[in-house]
């Protein structure tokens, strides 16, 4: 494991919200604020990940991802930090206009091979058989190695949560559910399904070698697709920045915060702020 956050991240109680919801406690776990390339989830797996990469003794890290991917930018962040080059492999053509994500991707140093129409696992191929010196890491970041990071985090909660019912949590390559889920078991994690893989409970329950009946998904948010922002989703984003003055991002946070609004959840609720901010500049 290689440090690149700033560890533990706080904790914070949300007491008008989780009076608005009728919540006997809600505590909002800030993984937004890691502390490396603007936070967020991704950095605890990029930890594990990038550890096997200098291990192996790459001067490069290549990954991919959708245009505005969070888990590129921290990846270019990371070899930023790390003092590596980074190649981003993003789905489709390059945009008019490089908001959000992708702003920062540059600033950091990335350069952007785009896909086009072709299957992102072939420009990765390609573009990693030219460059001997690289280390690919898989979409998201997630691996069976790098769910870790959130066994971690697992272990951060159990010290500053102290006793809760449910734990809240956005999935999309489902690393970060899979690592709560190992170290806390599944009934308590709540994992809320984004559309960032068709099926979230296939994905986390192979992560674990898990019975996919044992997990808890809640799968209503989805709305018309992963890249599309949601009734349901506008109104999460603008309560918790209202009751909370904390800003969610509109393709994670928002929907997991959407689902526990509509969940109906009581009694002493965790939910994880798995970061994703500049994501809502590209909207
Ligand atoms: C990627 C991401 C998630 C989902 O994490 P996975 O480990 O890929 O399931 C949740 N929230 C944000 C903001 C993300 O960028």
């Amino acid at each position: 494991m290689i440090a690149l956050g700033t560890w533990p991240t706080p904790i914070e109680e949300a007491p008008r919200l989780a009076a608005r919801l009728g919540l006997d406690r809600l505590l909002i776990k800030r993984d937004d604020l890691v502390g490396l390339g603007g936070g967020g989830n991704k950095v605890r797996k990029l930890q594990y990940t990038c550890a096997e990469g200098v291990a192996a003794g790459a001067r490069m890290l290549i990954t991919s991802g959708a245009p505005q991917s969070n888990h590129a930018r921290l990846t270019a962040a990371a070899a930023a930090r790390l003092g590596l080059g980074c190649i981003l492999v993003l789905t489709g053509e390059r945009p008019a206009d490089q908001r959000g994500n992708l702003l920062l991707d540059d600033l950091a140093g990335a350069e952007i091979v785009w896909t086009g129409d072709r299957a992102s696992d072939d420009v990765v191929a390609e573009v990693a058989a030219a460059h001997s010196d690289a280390y690919v890491i898989p979409f998201g970041g997630t691996s069976a190695t790098s769910l870790q990071g959130y066994v971690d985090c697992a272990r951060e909660l159990r010290e500053q949560a102290g006793d809760f019912d449910h734990l809240v949590v956005a999935v999309g390559s489902g690393g970060t559910m899979a690592g709560l889920v190992r170290e806390l078991g599944p009934e308590r994690v709540l994992g809320v399904h984004t559309g960032a893989v068709p099926d979230s409970r296939t994905v986390v329950a192979d992560l674990l070698d898990l019975d996919p009946a044992l997990l808890r998904i809640d799968d209503s948010q989805v709305g018309a697709g992963y890249g599309t922002v949601t009734k349901a989703v506008r109104e999460a984003l603008r309560v918790t920045a209202r009751v909370e003055g904390i800003f969610l991002d509109p393709t994670y946070t928002g929907r997991a915060m959407a689902a526990l609004l509509a969940s109906g959840l009581r009694g002493r609720v965790v939910f994880l702020h798995s970061g994703g901010l500049p994501g809502l500049f590209a909207h």
